[in-house]
């Protein structure tokens, strides 16, 4: 990029920081979508004149509240919630809920800025938006978990709707908490409407939706490889974390003929050169899914290594597919993935590699699906979830499977559109990036001056 090129970045950011102090995971979100846009923009005049980006990184509006509740020893507790509406522009807001200690603005405003391009992405009519809490659902029983989502719903109710804002769920909100959410809702308003997905499968969930994050960011892995004459026949994969969309990317990858050897949690990571499938993974979804143990437990039952305390990047692989939280690989993470000869990774979770590793994997070539294109499958099935209330009927499990398969298909497609270089290299991040943005942008343009 020319020294031109790189003044108008800073410039940008300069100003984006001091209208958003102390919100490191926002400033990284942007500065990577800017650094692949600038360019675009300037090529493009009336973008650049109607000042889309500048519009783009502020969100519509974000709604912050108190959630009061009371726990099993009857004493008072309180969180804070927020929804951040960033961008209704292709569609009603859409974008999951985040239960997690660690959740403040900055984090639901990178992933709600994230949520709009991934959104576009998809091909469907969805904007983009993020909420949650810092409320930790661990350790808490189910009737505390209830009573918080109770509580939150309270308020959360009179900002969303089916045409107004569909949330879905993230870290620490899975089919209970939605559960939970969707009854206080229909108590609420009397009225039974497709306002959040990942719904039970008797109360309007679509099939595949709790696979489709998971199975997406495979799909994308094997059209990246497909495209450089490869396939994941015999790959071995390490994958992070082990929640909804770790758990499905092992499913996918041991049905497609590929080997896992190593899945992880807050607390460490096992590493199973034998390969987590058939009845071991089935063992750990029950241990996951329905004891909400920890992976420790996988390595006494199994008898393999766990290291405690540890991230698995240095466990030798072809592919990696980070899905637990954002900045889990660093550079030096990303160092002793290249030396071990990674030949590609599709980021499962959102933003889980740093800018130092990023540089890395893009200096080396590697095949690298960021999040916004490898994790699309999710939303992309929430959406299928929408269109099936909204028509009041249930697709087949193979119906939506080919659905999400065509979606990612497509996704690939416009990444290489936009990203595909002279010598036929795909830069990824770019290509997802212009790809996201072109169809929100031209709506924007559409609609003058709001
Ligand atoms: P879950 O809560 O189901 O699982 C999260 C997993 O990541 C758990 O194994 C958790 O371990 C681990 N984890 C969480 N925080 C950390 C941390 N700080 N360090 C190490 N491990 C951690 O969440 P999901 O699987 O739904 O989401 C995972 C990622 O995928 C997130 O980035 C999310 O935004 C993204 N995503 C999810 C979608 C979905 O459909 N669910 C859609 C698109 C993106 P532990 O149990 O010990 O906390």
């Amino acid at each position: 990029m020319s020294k031109n090129g790189h003044d108008n970045i800073k410039r940008f950011m300069r100003g984006l920081i001091k209208r958003n102090p102390g919100e490191p995971e926002f400033h990284q979100a942007v500065h990577e979508v800017a650094e692949s846009l600038l360019p675009f923009i300037r090529e493009h005049r009336e973008y650049r004149r109607a000042r889309i980006l500048e519009r783009m990184t502020e969100p519509d509006r974000i709604v912050i509240f108190r959630v009061t509740w009371e726990d099993d020893r009857g004493r008072f507790r309180a969180n804070r919630a927020w929804r951040v509406q960033f961008n209704n522009s292709i569609g009603p807001y859409k974008g999951g809920l985040r239960f997690h200690p660690k959740v403040n603005l900055s984090v639901l405003k990178f992933l709600g800025f994230e949520q709009t391009f991934k959104n576009s992405l998809t091909g469907l009519p969805i904007g983009g938006a993020k909420g949650g809490s810092n409320f930790n659902p661990k350790g808490k029983s189910d009737r505390e978990v209830m009573r918080f989502c109770q509580s939150l719903m309270l308020e959360l109710h009179r900002h969303i709707g089916d045409d107004i804002d569909v949330p879905a769920g993230d870290i620490g909100v899975g089919r209970r908490e939605i559960s939970y959410l969707f009854g206080q809702f229909k108590r609420l308003q009397n009225r039974f409407a497709g306002i959040l997905t990942g719904k039970g499968l008797s109360f309007g969930g679509s099939l595949i939706r709790t696979e489709a994050t998971g199975y997406g960011s495979v799909y994308f892995m094997e059209k990246m490889l497909a495209h450089r004459g490869e396939d994941l026949e015999g790959k071995t994969c390490v994958v992070s974390g082990s929640g909804n969309v770790a758990l499905y990317t092992i499913e996918k990858l041991s049905q497609l003929g590929a080997r896992v050897v190593a899945a992880s949690d807050s607390g460490g990571f096992v590493h199973d050169p034998q390969g987590i499938r058939d009845e071991k993974l089935e063992w750990l979804k029950s241990l996951k899914e329905a004891r909400r143990g920890r992976i420790s437990e996988y390595a006494e039952e199994f008898g393999c290594d766990y290291h405690a305390g540890k991230r698995p990047w240095g466990v030798r692989c072809d592919l990696a597919f980070p899905s637990a939280t954002q900045n889990e690989i660093r550079g030096d993470d990303a160092k002793a993935l290249l030396d071990n000869g990674l030949l590609g990774l599709s980021e499962g979770a959102n933003m889980p590699s740093t800018v130092e590793a990023q540089r890395r994997f893009h200096a080396a070539r590697i095949l690298f699906g960021p999040a916004k294109a490898a994790n699309a499958g999710g939303v992309a099935v929430s959406a299928l979830e929408q269109s099936q209330n909204a028509l009041r009927i249930s697709w087949s499990r193979d119906e939506v499977d080919s659905r999400l398969r065509e979606i990612m298909k497509n996704i690939h497609e416009k990444c290489v559109r936009y990203g595909e270089e002279d010598d036929g290299y795909v830069d990824y991040v770019r290509g997802a990036n212009i790809g996201g943005f072109v169809k929100v942008a031209d709506a924007m343009l559409a609609y003058g001056v709001v």
